[in-house]
């Protein structure tokens, strides 16, 4: 067999994979925006999760007739991320096992809202798949009732106050479409009817878990929301892909903090004066935060939030043509939009890309205005998101970072790359950006820039050292405040969100500071290794080559010969 029958062979093993993949998990599917199996809600029954162990089985088997000398470099990649793929699937249903006890796994609102939002060839066939997949939520929260073993007291009061009225916002919008629907007004009735069923449904289980599961909570010892040492380094081995473990990743991000901390003194003392002619300076961290909120009074006006982070877009992609730091000819340009309302509310800017399915779709940069806001929260937002913090937002969300490097991934195209992209991959790159960026001569050195982009910085740090400290080493509340706010510089409203977040995920916190603390040791590895040959441009582009995958695979296939 020589190499190219090896990989078309491989190719046909992966469209096959892809395609079980989506039976097995339709709600996964549908997210995707593939839509063959929309009407279709994901319950997994102990039958079901036998199945899936046994289709694990298989595709394992399948995959060793793939040996990966004889594949090419992209489909090594591949063959890579499908097996980690099934070594994790079956680390979830035999070790971690997040189904007993995360009762907010739970929930039909964000499926039924996907699939209100999609245009389908008529409007009777939207209708058509949305009344069979209210006929099964019955029986979704009849197997998420029998499911729940011992759940978290954290896990379960998310998923009271996220089921609690999860499918109201799609009823009253879905009635709409189904009065001006051609349907009779008999059927009309029959699906209205359906509908208050499976109210019915989401609103026993949210009882069920406010009158069973939380007194039984309360009554006796309950599962701790963190997962332990060793939960933690396996989730991060499956999830991060990394060349480290868990707890070196913890002290490398123990040892950048000290070090952050003392580049924001070097830089506060050269600027102090500027700011407080009067006062003499000494290098206390409070001191840094005085300064802080000093230079975060200069901020874009609440009104030109979204025109200020417009304006910068072709700015950073002139920087990175003229500064020769790496290729850019989008088909199509970012869309700079207000954030739909249907996406939440949630403060602040992302990116929204085009599933791999829906590559014709535009790609957004979605800004949340402020108009909602008190004039005290939106200075507030505003000073966090001042002058030079915005450049650096711009930097990871859009130009060179995400946007970018979706741009580059989708030259690649290779849907298990997409369908199983590596988190930190993503996180760690645009975080490597605004490093890059900065050091390149970005904003002319102005200590103003870089002592915020520090001040940022840090906050990457702080998330890995935060998810481990609470997961691993049983920190309290007060502690995580104190390290966030006094060692952080953050609000106390920042640290409390953080606090949560920490306390109802795990292992993702610390994505993007190992990402990037990887992608810049290598590059920092090739400038050694390549000396005067190197050059920044071409290795940012051969990086960005290799898709979504994880930092150590791009490695290996980078250092091939
Ligand atoms: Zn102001
Ligand atoms: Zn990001």
């Amino acid at each position: 067999m020589n190499v190219s029958t090896a990989d078309q062979n491989f190719d046909s093993y992966k469209s096959k994979f892809i395609e079980q993949l989506w039976q097995m998990n339709p709600g996964w599917a549908s997210h995707q925006g593939y839509t063959k199996y929309d009407d279709l809600l994901d319950i997994k029954t102990p039958e079901d999760r036998k199945k899936q162990i046994a289709q694990y089985e298989i595709w394992q088997n399948e995959l060793k007739g793939f040996p990966l000398e004889k594949l090419s470099v992209l489909n090594r990649i591949d063959h890579k991320l499908i097996q980690n793929y099934i070594n994790a699937s079956l680390w979830h249903i035999h070790r971690y096992k997040a189904y007993e006890w995360n009762p907010s796994m739970y929930n039909v609102g964000e499926a039924f809202f996907k699939v209100l939002k999609r245009n389908y060839s008529s409007p009777k066939e939207k209708i058509r798949i949305i009344t069979n997949k209210l006929s099964q939520v019955e029986k979704y929260y009849e197997v998420a009732k029998l499911s729940i073993k011992n759940p978290t007291r954290e896990h379960t009061l998310l998923a009271i106050e996220q089921n609690k009225n999860s499918l109201n916002d799609f009823c009253i919008q879905f009635k709409d479409t189904l009065e001006k629907s051609e349907l009779s007004s008999e059927e009309k009735n029959k699906i209205t009817a359906q509908l208050e069923k499976a109210k019915n449904a989401v609103n026993h289980f949210t009882t069920f878990l406010e009158k069973e599961i939380v007194p039984a909570i309360d009554k006796g010892a309950t599962r701790s929301f963190r997962i332990g040492k060793e939960l933690y380094e396996e989730k991060f081995g499956f999830d991060i892909v990394s060349q480290h473990k868990a707890s070196t990743v913890y002290e490398i991000a123990l040892k950048r903090k000290e070090e952050t901390h003392q580049k924001m003194k070097e830089l506060s003392e050269k600027i102090w004066s500027k700011y407080f002619p009067n006062e003499p300076f000494n290098s206390d961290l409070k001191n840094i935060r005085k300064l802080i909120d000093k230079i975060a009074l200069r901020h874009a006006h609440r009104d030109s939030f979204l025109t200020a982070i417009k304006k910068q877009i072709p700015e950073l992609l002139k920087f990175i043509t003229e500064h020769n730091l790496i290729g850019m000819d989008a088909d199509k340009p970012l869309v700079v939009r207000e954030t739909p309302s249907y996406m939440g509310g949630v403060a602040g800017a992302s990116i929204s890309s085009p599933g791999p399915y829906e590559k014709n779709a535009d790609t957004y940069y979605n800004v949340t205005l402020l108009n909602h806001y008190s004039p005290e929260d939106a200075e507030s937002y505003l000073r966090e998101y001042n002058h030079y913090l915005l450049q650096v937002l711009n930097i990871h969300e859009a130009i060179p970072g995400h946007y970018v490097q979706l741009v580059y991934s989708n030259k690649a195209p290779s849907l298990i790359k997409s369908i199983l992209d590596n988190g930190a991959m993503v996180e760690g790159w645009a975080v490597y950006t605004e490093r890059m960026m900065l050091e390149e001569g970005y904003g002319n050195n102005e200590p103003e820039l870089w002592l915020m982009y520090y001040k940022w910085s840090l906050r990457v740090t702080l998330n890995t050292i935060l998810d481990y400290q609470v997961h691993v080493l049983n920190f309290q509340k007060e502690d995580a405040m104190k390290l966030l706010m006094e060692e952080g510089f953050q609000e106390k409203a920042e640290a409390e969100g953080k606090w949560r977040r920490a306390t109802l995920s795990s292992v993702q916190l610390a994505s993007y500071f190992t990402g990037f603390t990887e992608i810049y040791r290598l590059r920092e590895d090739h400038k050694i290794k390549h000396g005067e040959k190197f050059n920044l441009r071409q290795w940012h582009e051969k990086f960005l080559s290799y898709g979504s995958a994880p930092v150590p695979y791009i490695r290996e296939a980078m250092e091939e010969k």
